[in-house]
């Protein structure tokens, strides 16, 4: 485990103990599987990954279940496009989590997360706000092509 890492697990479970809660350690590994993940990841797939690495296979409920904590919690994100979770890329950051921005690559899956304009996130507010709607917390999903990937592009 590099010192990173750990690091991000020390925060992670001081953020549970922030909200008076606990990162067990059943949610602590899940959380290190999508920490060690090089993209967003189903349920099913760590299932898998679970088993192969702790050999311990979970029921699929328990996995939502421990899945939704580690998202309440600001740990992880759940992609409602594609219904896949990814680790926030925030954990270890003292600065406030702004509201998160997906950018997936729909050709090798790949997502990254940035933080929204505030400028950008104001205008959607008024424009919601125009027609009396009050926007709540939001993400934002946008589906298109990474950089590595538009690069190797021949045409
Ligand atoms: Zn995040
Ligand atoms: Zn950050
Ligand atoms: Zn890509």
């Amino acid at each position: 485990m590099n010192g990173a890492y750990e690091n991000i697990l020390n925060k992670a479970s001081q953020q549970c103990r922030d909200r008076g809660e606990r990162l067990t350690p059943k949610r602590e590994r899940l959380l290190a599987l999508l920490l060690e993940a090089d993209g967003p990841k189903s349920a099913y797939d760590l299932i898998a990954e679970h088993e192969q690495v702790y050999g311990e296979s979970l029921a699929a409920m328990s996995v939502y279940r421990m899945l939704n904590f580690l998202v309440e919690a600001g740990l992880v994100h759940k992609l409602a496009t594609t219904n896949q979770f990814l680790a926030c890329s925030h954990i270890s950051c003292d600065h406030a989590h702004e509201v998160p921005q997906f950018l997936i690559c729909d050709d090798c899956h790949g997502v990254e997360e940035v933080g929204m304009q505030r400028n950008l996130l104001n205008e959607l507010k008024a424009s919601a706000a125009k027609v009396g709607f009050t926007m709540g917390g939001q993400q934002l999903e946008l589906h298109g092509r990474c950089q590595k990937c538009s690069g190797s592009e021949t045409n």
